[in-house]
């Protein structure tokens, strides 16, 4: 099948003046500074009925999930939805479903038994070498598919720096740990003030190796990678970059051009897409997602299946379907737009690794694979 989704051919390199349908009124000193767009996400059910179609049923039921796990959508974001397609894969991942709150007896609050395995509040230790800070809650957009949906309804927060002190005492401390993830609720909400008085706190610990960030922004408010930012991240390197991409649609020259930004910066950009009933659960969607992302120099890191987490069943596939996808990528796509689909065990089991099975049977004198076209192939095994 044809690509349907291509990236603009000026990806990476322009700026304002793309599509925005909704906002054409804005000027482009508004539309591109981030605070503008933070100020201006869209956050109630009247709101969004500004900008989509939505009948008067469908904002009371709107209204009644968002009651409990509220909306937020910047203007880059919600200019991404075709407003006419209740299908549209941007907006699945962004409006809030009646599903939500229907389908909740399903999943756990916190099936990666993140709070079970911190040491300190905010912390959470699972592997020996790293250690993931959660900065907060504050997010640009909300997603529905969330992993981390129970601490929406404690209101917003912020960690502080003295809510941060104990848990660099604990790295302090801990000589194993090596990495250090910042993640969130995205940690790009922080000032780049406050985030530099925490990375180079960090950087005063001698064992930790490499700082990552985990941040949606170069995809739901790529105006907040300013060359500000970026050279203050410059000056904390190594800083490894993992952003979240989930659909080609998402691909825009405003993100590529972030992303570039990053790179640029000596910061190396990965992706970590999340497999989506209804919006990127086939071949030729992750095809189209793996390219772009590779015209853009973000390497495809990890294709995560769904946690088992409650409010997102409706957006959950079989684990099957994971498999089916790679097994449709491998040998189509270049080898380095190729995710690893891993599956994260409840419990803090930690990601484990699927994919489909090419070996047959094997034995000290000879393996027998199976290629990607299913064609069988025997390979000789050299003695020990
Ligand atoms: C995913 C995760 C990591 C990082 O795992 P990698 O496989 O190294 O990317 C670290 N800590 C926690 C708690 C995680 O969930």
């Amino acid at each position: 099948m044809k690509n349907i989704y291509t990236i603009p051919a000026s990806a990476g390199e322009t700026t304002a003046g793309s599509n925005r349908p909704f906002f054409n009124h804005v000027p482009d000193r508004l539309w591109n500074d981030w605070r503008w767009q933070m100020r201006s996400r869209v956050r109630t059910v009247e709101k969004l009925a500004q900008y989509l179609p939505l009948s008067h049923e469908q904002q009371e039921q709107l209204s009644f999930v968002t009651a409990k796990y509220p909306l937020s959508i910047t203007p880059h974001y919600l200019c991404l939805i075709n407003p006419d397609d209740p299908y549209d894969p941007i907006r699945r991942q962004a409006v809030p479903a009646l599903e939500e709150t229907a389908l909740c007896g399903l999943g756990d609050e916190d099936p990666l038994a993140e709070a079970e395995l911190s040491p300190v509040p905010g912390l959470v230790h699972r592997y020996p070498d790293r250690a993931l800070i959660i900065t907060g809650n504050i997010c640009p957009v909300l997603c529905r598919h969330c992993n981390r949906k129970r601490q929406w309804r404690q209101g917003p927060f912020i960690q502080t720096d003295a809510t941060l002190a104990p848990m660099l005492d604990y790295i302090q401390k801990t000589p194993g740990i090596r990495d250090v993830i910042l993640s969130g609720g995205d940690p790009l909400t922080f000032s780049t003030g406050r985030l530099e008085r925490l990375i180079s706190a960090l950087r005063r610990i001698k064992h930790v190796e490499i700082i990552r960030l985990g941040t949606r922004y170069p995809v739901t408010l790529p105006q907040r990678i300013t060359v500000e930012l970026c050279s203050m991240l410059a000056k904390y390197g190594p800083i490894w970059v993992n952003t979240h991409f989930n659909h080609p649609a998402e691909l825009t020259p405003e993100a590529a051009r972030a992303c570039q930004r990053l790179l640029r910066a000596g910061m190396p950009v990965n992706n970590q897409c999340v497999l989506l009933r209804g919006v990127n659960d086939t071949v030729e969607v992750q095809e189209a997602l793996c390219r772009g992302l590779l015209k853009i120099n973000v390497r495809p890191y990890y294709l995560f299946h769904t946690d088992d987490v409650q409010a997102t069943e409706h957006l959950r596939t079989p684990v099957e379907a994971g498999v089916a996808i790679m097994a449709g990528l491998r040998g189509s796509v270049s080898g380095l737009g190729l995710p690893t689909y891993v599956v994260d065990l409840p419990g803090g089991g930690g990601k484990v690794p699927l994919q489909p099975d090419y070996l047959i049977s094997g034995s000290d004198s000879e393996y027998v694979f199976r290629n990607p076209k299913g064609k069988i192939c025997r390979y000789r095994n050299p003695k020990n």
